[in-house]
């Protein structure tokens, strides 16, 4: 079955930054998603359209489809009580800002007692990634997935 929308597709890859290995999902389940709905970045999907199951490649995805360019606005100094956490907080560490939009993954910079500097850019943004694709299946998606926009079960959306 070749890969087009409303299709189920599952895939084990290897993600890597010039030559240096960044993430590996062999290890657990394949990812799952369901094509064409927005799921996975751009440059990911156009290079899997009309694959079938068994295919393996390997595509190179510039900022632009992938995570996107690096904002400096995104770094900024904010109130440490702004966080939901009461766990110590350190330079690298990936933190949950509570903001009016939701919850927001931010990085971690520099900690100070009232304020902390971080950074709410996507990690790999601003970054040309390679992936290593093997898609493992390709199947139809059910109406309720259809009308979710998203695959269900391991690998994909578990709802609760
Ligand atoms: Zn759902």
């Amino acid at each position: 079955m070749r890969i087009e929308k409303n299709k189920v597709v599952s895939f084990h890859y290897k993600l890597s930054e010039g030559g240096t290995e960044l993430e590996y999902s062999r290890e657990g389940d394949p990812m799952m998603f369901l094509y064409g709905h927005g799921g996975l970045i751009s440059g990911l999907e156009d290079a899997m359209e009309g694959r079938r199951n068994g295919d393996n490649f390997c595509v190179t995805v510039p900022p632009e489809k992938a995570y996107g360019h690096r904002s400096p606005e995104a770094v900024q100094r904010i109130p440490v009580k702004h966080f939901g956490t009461k766990k110590k907080l350190k330079r690298g560490d990936v933190a949950a800002l509570q903001t009016s939009q939701g919850p927001l993954d931010v990085t971690i910079i520099k900690v100070g007692k009232f304020m902390a500097d971080v950074d709410a850019n996507h990690p790999l943004a601003g970054r040309t990634l390679t992936f290593d694709i093997d898609i493992v299946d390709v199947r139809d998606a059910t109406e309720e997935e259809i009308s979710h926009g998203h695959a269900h079960g391991p690998g994909g959306h578990q709802h609760p």
